[in-house]
């Protein structure tokens, strides 16, 4: 009877044994889904986190890219000396200022950010905008990472950084105050002398009137172009990295001012900078356009048509 017992005893032991060890596997397995579970999201968020941090990061690359557009055509207008390349020194400056704020992204977020500007452009479609691309890698110490290149638009205008046109400055004699003021004659062609004192504008706006014919509509609206010194698009033009190494004829698309004379003639070199200032033949002459009493331009049809007058 004891044996029975006994033996009972052991077959019960055994029957517990059986039922326990899947439980136990099941509980093994659960535990290690749930570990899985909790990885993934720290992977996740940490994820999240770099995404947020790059793109922070990239946000601040149009600014600094102003800011060095600032920096190097104040330099070239108070130097009064042209750049040799004028591109390469700008994303020599984007890059070292990037390099800055990878010291800061590091020290406060622990994030290990290298950003470096590959090349830089005119706009093929707007003149006041520069081609950027650059390549950014991101991580946190050990673990993910973010590797991208990229391409973005950033535009010239910016009231706290301005962009300076070094253009009149570098070929012609000028004096420099809130305007460029011209001195001596400017040009071999007729009646050169009624652009003596004349003036143009050496901050890059882009004209409010996109509609350029619309300059012609009243008086107004061309004085008001004229008196805040405004740029317009154009083929002839020169882009502003033509403009900060004195080029005289750019393959982009580029802009152009009006230069505004302070004598009265029948006809007279045009009043255009790019035609006005092109020291290689390439000045021609235009018609009096009277727009009031103090304000006169020199057209040729091109332009007369161009701006509606
Ligand atoms: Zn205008
Ligand atoms: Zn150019």
């Amino acid at each position: 009877m004891k044996l029975l017992n006994d033996n009972k005893g052991y077959i019960t032991g055994i029957l517990i044994m059986v039922m326990i060890i899947p439980i136990m596997f099941l509980l093994i397995t659960i535990i290690e889904q749930e570990n899985h579970y909790i990885n993934k999201t720290v992977e996740n968020i940490q994820d999240n986190k770099l995404t947020i941090v790059t793109n922070d990061f990239q946000r601040e690359i149009p600014l600094l890219t102003r800011k060095s557009m600032n920096n190097l055509t104040l330099s070239v207008i108070i130097n009064r000396k042209p750049l040799v390349n004028a591109t390469e020194e700008l994303i020599t400056d984007i890059n070292y200022k990037l390099k800055e704020k990878e010291v800061f992204y590091e020290k406060n977020m622990g994030c290990i950010i290298s950003c470096n500007v590959t090349d830089i452009k005119t706009s093929k479609t707007n003149p006041f905008q520069l081609e950027v691309s650059y390549k950014i890698d991101s991580k946190f110490r050990e673990d993910s990472n973010i590797s991208q290149g990229k391409k973005i638009y950033v535009e010239l205008v910016d009231d706290e950084y301005p962009v300076y046109d070094p253009f009149a400055i570098l070929k012609a004699d000028t004096a420099l105050s809130n305007d460029i003021v011209y001195y001596n004659q400017i040009t071999q062609l007729e009646n050169s002398g009624v652009y003596d004192n004349a003036i143009s504008g050496c901050v890059i706006k882009p004209c409010p009137y996109t509609n350029y014919e619309e300059h012609g509509n009243n008086n107004t609206t061309i004085l008001n172009c004229i008196n805040n010194h405004y740029y317009h698009e154009s083929h002839d033009g020169l882009c502003i990295f033509c403009r900060l190494e004195n080029k005289t004829s750019c393959l982009d698309y580029g802009i152009e001012t009006f230069v505004i004379p302070t004598g009265i003639v029948e006809k007279a070199p045009v009043s255009i900078d790019h035609v006005l200032l092109n020291d290689t033949e390439g000045q021609y002459m235009g018609q009096v356009h009277i727009l009031d009493n103090n304000t006169i331009l020199y057209l040729d049809n091109g332009h007369k048509n161009k701006y509606g007058l």
